[in-house]
Order: structure tokens, then sequence, then C-alpha cells
């Protein structure tokens, strides 16, 4: 599918009801270099405005969201299948509190910071670091938080002086046009720009050459957009999957990471990138801990505390990865895969015993909950380390010196402790992970290293007939060459005097002649 309606590529009826979706036209993929010419024109104007009257324009997208909240928690449910109150906490008033946050920052984060030169050395000389915009972003995002996370990046973004090419997920086609609709009017026409469609539309915007692409999404397909960006030497985010661990240790408030990690399994059906996906427990513990998470599991209601899956696809991947579980032993303590053809996965409790399976080892992006019983916090650890994801962790304890103490030992881009997931939602707080997880930093100022790059500017006031390191290579600037070496330590107490006084002979004849 590469132009027209869209709609052997668009999802045309809702995954919740069944219920017809608004036609979506697709972007031309032999478009999209128009569409980054056009970006790229703009934002050379764009670049030139003050951070204080970006930060201006772009509050009032704050206000838009929260006044349109019933509409995109609607949407969001009829095109996604989240419950309203998941889409209204998760994707819309985090995101009124990420436009606060930008717009009242970004002038700080993106001011001039002085670099000191060493007088003695560099005299007369003065230096910054300017943040610059990279230029064209190409924005790719998945159909999970269709809201939440391309906002996350278009906002810092746009406020450091980039045009950007925002392509959504084909799933949640209409969820990325709402997105785009709220900075309507506000922007120079082409800053911002809306590219439906595929991979052939995201590979486009890789061909077209923007200079840096944020992507986030598969592990299979960010390796993808990782080797095209290479070839071209574009930098990227890349912003992946994950195969999150909870870890209960025996002293916890058992009620309490219960209830946290049944959510943290099942929000938005464990199609989260940060879900539970693996629980170890501590073995004191263990059969209390099974026995509280099974019976609030139970407690969930269908329709109201969970919803449906997004896709078919999604539905068969996870019902494979449960029915291998099923084969190599594990056991089905709450749920179980519905029967076919329906999305209406229930949140599933499995008791497994070995990690030698696919839902312990790759992502499953549903709603399953496997639990294993360890002897220890050290056991936990080393399980947890052992996939080649590393996005978050949990830790539940009240001993929080041991806690801080595993984090470290952690290899993870986030560790929470008493607590999972959520921070994605803190605009101060970095989202990054390791391994398959992907490099990519979403929100907090370390996002800005991705969404700028760094101008050295050096201004020299000397006013010296030359420099030390320039022409003519003489003895004499060989004597002054060894005589600094001795000065910084090359040489014993006597050595440096000497040294010292060579210098003040010859330095000033070499930078200032005579
Ligand atoms: P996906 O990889 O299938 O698609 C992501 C995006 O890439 C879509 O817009 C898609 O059209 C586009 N795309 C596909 N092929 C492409 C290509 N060859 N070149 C350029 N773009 C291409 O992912 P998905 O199924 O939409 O999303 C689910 C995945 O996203 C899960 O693995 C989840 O863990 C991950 N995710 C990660 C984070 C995070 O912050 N780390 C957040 C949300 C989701």
């Amino acid at each position: 599918m590469s132009a027209g309606s869209g709609e052997e590529l668009f999802p045309r009826h809702s995954p919740l009801d069944g219920s017809a979706l608004a036609e979506v036209e697709a972007t031309p993929p032999e478009r999209v270099p128009e569409l980054v010419a056009k970006a790229r024109e703009v934002q050379r104007t764009w670049m030139a405005t003050s951070v204080r009257e970006r930060s201006e324009l772009l509050a009032s997208v704050k206000k838009r969201l929260l006044e349109r909240a019933e509409e995109i928690a609607s949407l969001l449910r009829l095109e996604c299948g989240k419950p309203v109150e998941e889409a209204v906490l998760a994707e819309v008033l985090p995101n009124a509190d990420l436009v606060d946050y930008w717009v009242s920052s970004a002038e700080e984060f993106l001011e001039d910071t002085p670099v000191e030169l060493d007088p003695l050395s560099y005299p007369g000389k003065a230096g910054s670091v300017r943040r610059e915009p990279r230029g064209v972003i190409g924005l790719i995002t998945p159909w999970n938080y269709p809201v939440a996370i391309p906002l996350r990046t278009l906002i810092p973004a746009l406020l450091s002086g980039n045009a950007v090419i925002f392509k959504p997920s084909e799933i949640t086609p209409r969820a990325g046009a709402l997105v785009a609709s709220l900075f309507d009017g506000l922007l120079p026409a082409g800053l911002l720009q809306l590219a439906q469609g595929g991979s052939d539309v995201g590979t486009a915007i890789i061909d077209a050459g923007v200079d840096l692409v944020v992507f986030t999404g598969s592990v299979a397909t960010g390796r993808k957009v990782a080797v095209s960006c290479a070839e071209r030497f574009i930098p990227v985010s890349l912003e992946l999957g994950g195969k999150d661990a909870a870890i209960v240790l025996s002293d916890c408030n058992l009620e309490r990471a219960a209830r946290g990690i049944v959510w943290g399994a099942f929000t938005n059906a464990g199609q989260n990138c940060a879900s539970i996906e693996r629980v170890y427990v501590e073995r004191p513990v263990a059969e209390r801990f099974i026995d509280r998470v099974s019976a609030l599991t139970r407690e969930l209601k269908p329709g109201v505390d969970t919803a449906v899956l997004t896709t078919a696809r999604q539905c068969a991947i996870v019902r494979k990865h449960l029915a291998e579980a099923e084969a190599g032993g594990a056991e089905v303590l709450v749920g179980g895969a519905p029967e076919e053809g329906s999305l209406e996965f229930p949140p599933t409790v499995v008791r497994v015993t070995h990690e030698d399976i696919t839902l312990l080892q790759e992502e499953t992006f549903g709603p399953i909950l496997p639990i294993i019983v360890v002897e220890s916090a050290d056991e936990a650890i080393e399980r947890t380390n052992g996939t080649r994801f590393g996005l978050t962790t949990s830790i539940w304890t009240r001993r929080y010196e041991v806690a801080q103490a595993l984090a470290r030992r952690l290899r993870s881009g986030v560790v929470t402790i008493n607590n999972h997931g959520f921070t994605a939602a803190v605009p101060g707080a970095p989202w990054t992970g390791v391994g398959d997880s992907g490099h990519g930093v979403t929100n907090g100022p370390h996002a800005l290293s991705d969404l700028t790059r760094p101008r050295f500017i050096l201004e020299d006031r000397s006013g010296a007939r030359s420099e030390l390191w320039w022409y003519p290579y003489t003895p004499s600037l060989r004597r002054v060459a060894f005589s600094l070496a001795k000065v910084r330590g090359g040489a014993g107490f006597f050595g440096r005097i000497a040294a010292a006084v060579a210098l003040i002979i010859a330095l000033p004849k070499r930078l200032f002649g005579g």
C-alpha cells in the first residue's frame, strides 16, 4: 500500500466493538522528500526565533489537550481498545504536565554554557557551547500510547528549534492526526508535518535524509531503522521493547507489592514497553504473594478495568507465548487464552519454574504475568539481568538502602523502588534503556542530547601576534615545549624551577615577538 485511501493499511474497524472507524488518507511515500524539503526551509526561520517565543506559542498545547480530554479518551478507546480511565490518566494529564515542564524550563536548558579555558595555556580566549537544533527530525512512533509517545518528543523537539516529520503507527493513524491537530495554527506552516503510512513511509523519511530519527517501536524494526540510518550517517534515538522484571523481597509490604504488580502487568492489557513480564519473588513470601496476586487479578472487571488487545497480530503472539509455556510445564493460575478470534485476552497469572521459554525471554506485550520463586535477592538480580532487554525494573522492599545497592547492580535504564513503570509520565525523569531496549532518552534535559547537537564557539581576544603552536617550528619552540612538560610534572623540584625560569624568558618572545 503506498497511496490513496489507506484501506488495506489502516484498520477500518474498532478492536473494541467492531464499529467503523473514520477513513484515513495515506501519504504517498514519494511525497515525503517534498515534505522534508519544505520542513527544512521553514526550520531555518524557526531556529532564528528565541526559545521564549517558541515557548509562548507551544504553551497553549496544554489547554488544548485538557479541553479535548474526552474526545481523546473516546478515540483511544475506539482505536486502541483502552479503558477511558487509562487514556486520560496515561495520555492526557501527564502530557499537560509535560508541556508545562518544557515551556517553563526550555530557556534554561538551552542556554549557552561556558567552557573553562586555562588562561596560561590559552590567554585571552573564552569558549561556550550552544545547543543547536538538529534540523528536520523524523519521528516514528508505535500504537500502544499513540498520544503520549509522540508528544514527549514533539514538544522538546520543536522548542529546541527543530522541524518534525511525524509518522504515527499505521494501527493508530487517527490518534496521530489528533496529536498533529493540537498544534494547528500555532506553528509556521510546514514546520510539523504528518506523514501517514506504514513501513514504506517510515523508510521514505529516512531515505529523504532527515537530520535525526527518533524511533519508538519493536526491536526488529528498530534494528532495520538503525541500519538504514547508519548507512546515511543519520543519528538515531531508539526506544525499543522490554521484558521488565519486578523483584519482590521477603520484607516487602506485600499488599502494596501485589497491587502494584497487578497494575504494572495488566495496564493497557500489558501492551506497554514497561509492562511487568516477570516477577521474581523470594521463597518465604512466595505463596502468600501468589495467592494475593491471583485474588486481585480475579477481581479485575473485564471491559472496565481491562480492555481488549489492539491487534489480532499481537493477540496471536501472546497466545503463542502462553501455549508454549503451558506445553513446557507452566501452571496457569488465573485467566488463560480466550476463544479463537477474540481480542479479550483475560489477565493471566502463570507459575513458572524454568526460564528457558519464549514467555520469559522475548517481549510478550500482553496481559500475562509469569511468577518465579527465587531463593535470594542475588538470584533475582542475576535472573533479571539474564535477558537482552533492560528497560525498567522494580524492587519491592522496605529496606531502601538494600534496594539502592541492588539497583546499582541492575542492567536497566530505570529502577523504581516500591512502584513500577509510571515514571514514563514524569517529564523530568529520563526514560531510557540498555541492550535491546534501545539507547534513546526521552524526558528530562538528557533528551536534549538527542534533539540538539552541541556547537562550540571560541572567541580569541588576546590580540597576540602569534600562538605558541603556530609556525615557525624553531629550536626555541622545542625548548618551550619541553619546559612546559617539566613544569607540569615531568621533572623534580629543581628541574621544575629551572624550566619555569626558561619559560618566563622564552614564552613572551615566542608569543609577542621581539
Ligand atoms: P513496530 O516496530 O512494528 O512499529 C513502530 C513504527 O515503525 C510504526 O510507525 C511503523 O509503521 C514503523 N515502521 C515499520 N517498519 C519500518 C521501517 N522499515 N522503517 C521505518 N519505520 C518503520 O512497533 P509497534 O508494534 O508499533 O510498537 C510496539 C513496540 O514498541 C513494542 O516492542 C514496545 O515495547 C515498543 N515500545 C517501546 C517504548 C519505549 O519507550 N521503549 C514505548 C512504547 C513502545
